[in-house]
């Protein structure tokens, strides 16, 4: 058996074959979109190229995080690259080192990572949100045949409004900076103030996109497939290019909704293409994979290193709104609160077959928000598109019941 001919090799080939011919086939479809315009290009050959160019675009040592709540200014201050695993494969990827019902956003992960040789073996942080991350390097380096990545575990106090919660967030912040110096450069007050200012300048570009995606001029299949590029290349180049992104009008015809729960990744981008056909316009959405993925600017008075570390725990954790938190009223707040600036009628949930964190959420919150007068459609599915046609028709039906409701009121005004 020569070097090539390992099983390991052999999966690797595979997996890059499919995971490039499906790519190239999903950019070409967007490319040909009337409403495609030159400043989406940039994103998406990045999106095309996926993680296996990083190191060569950034020049930059990658290190693997497992979830948005891993601050990148602490990556990025340590000379390194954050690159956020992420994976859209529709490929019904099935190995039977895996769990069946895995979560299909990190199946498509290993499909992804796993036709990337490179990356397998760089040092990732994982944040223990739920099961299946916790256990996602144990399964990955099963399926990869391949020895485990060196990890370093981010314990995640799952209760953040109690002051020992944020306590605990902020030793770990030390832990991770001793972790990511160990690897990189020595993280001082200065250099992190310097990565903090990057990254508040592409949260301010981020803002943009998000302002013009609300005010109908960037359609949210371009706006979520920029922002799933984000840790595809250097902060500094990405900021430019989203700053240079120029409108893209849409008619205002659609039912505007807001857009929840699990993340979304191209080329899957199924969901956000069958919301637009159904006559439905997402005009905000809360996904860790597009509108939350960095929380905010860090701002700091204290320029002190413990200072900026505080700054930077404190809005990595306590802004998250990710569902595996116990105390997060914030969540419902947060979509109540963004209905006066955004203006939608009714919430489409979106839960990946698998993800529990998701689906138990999304219960509790369809009564309050319908409470609150606002429609509500759970749609539960994968990656894959067999589907389709059914989660069409349900999309058609809630566009005709919200588009009711709105004529009713405006009736009876
Ligand atoms: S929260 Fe859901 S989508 Fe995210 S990794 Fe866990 S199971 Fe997957």
């Amino acid at each position: 058996m020569t070097m090539d001919d390992t099983p390991g090799k052999r999966l690797a080939k595979k997996l890059s074959d499919r995971v490039r011919a499906e790519s190239e086939r999903a950019a070409e479809a967007l490319r040909s979109r009337p409403d495609y315009s030159r400043t989406f290009g940039y994103f998406l050959e990045l999106a095309e190229k996926g993680p296996g160019a990083v190191l060569n675009r950034t020049g930059r040592e990658t290190v693997s995080m497992l979830c948005v709540q891993v601050p990148p200014e602490l990556v990025h201050a340590a000379g390194l690259q954050p690159f956020k695993i992420w994976g859209g494969s529709s490929w019904n990827f099935s190995p039977p080192e895996a769990p069946t019902l895995m979560c299909p956003m990190l199946k498509a992960s290993m499909a992804v990572m796993g036709a990337n040789e490179n990356f397998q073996g760089r040092d990732w942080v994982v944040p223990t949100t739920c099961d299946w991350v916790v256990k996602f390097p144990e399964i990955a380096s099963r399926v990869w045949k391949r020895p485990a990545p060196r990890v370093f575990w981010l314990e995640l106090p799952h209760l953040k409004e109690r002051p020992y919660g944020g306590q605990r967030w902020l030793e770990e912040m030390f832990r991770l900076k001793d972790f990511l110096e160990s690897i990189g450069e020595k993280i001082t007050g200065k250099s992190l103030a310097r990565s903090a200012a990057l990254y508040a300048r592409a949260w301010r570009a981020m803002n943009r996109l998000s302002d013009m995606r609300r005010d109908g001029a960037l359609p949210p299949v371009w706006f979520m497939l920029i922002m799933g590029t984000f840790f595809l290349d250097s902060p500094e180049r990405w900021t430019e290019a989203a700053e240079n992104v120029t409108p893209s009008p849409v008619g205002n015809s659609a039912v505007r909704v807001f857009l929840a729960g699990s993340p979304i990744f191209f080329p899957n981008l199924k969901l956000p293409l069958l919301l637009e056909e159904a006559g439905l316009y997402a005009a905000a959405d809360d996904l860790c994979s597009s509108g939350r993925v960095i929380p905010g600017a860090v701002t700091c008075h204290d320029t002190s290193e413990f200072g900026v570390i505080s700054a930077v725990a404190e809005r990595y954790h306590r802004a998250c709104l990710c569902p595996i938190f116990i105390d997060n009223d914030r969540r419902v707040n947060n979509i109540l609160g963004r209905r006066k600036d955004v203006r939608f009628d009714g919430v489409i949930f979106h839960v990946l077959k698998g993800c529990h964190p998701y689906d138990i959420e999304s219960l509790g919150l369809e009564s309050e928000l319908k409470r609150r007068g606002l429609r509500f459609l759970r749609l539960e599915t994968d990656h894959t598109p067999e589907d389709s046609r059914n989660l069409f028709a349900r999309l058609e039906a809630f566009h005709n019941t919200v588009k009711g409701g709105f004529h009713d009121r405006q009736d009876r005004a």
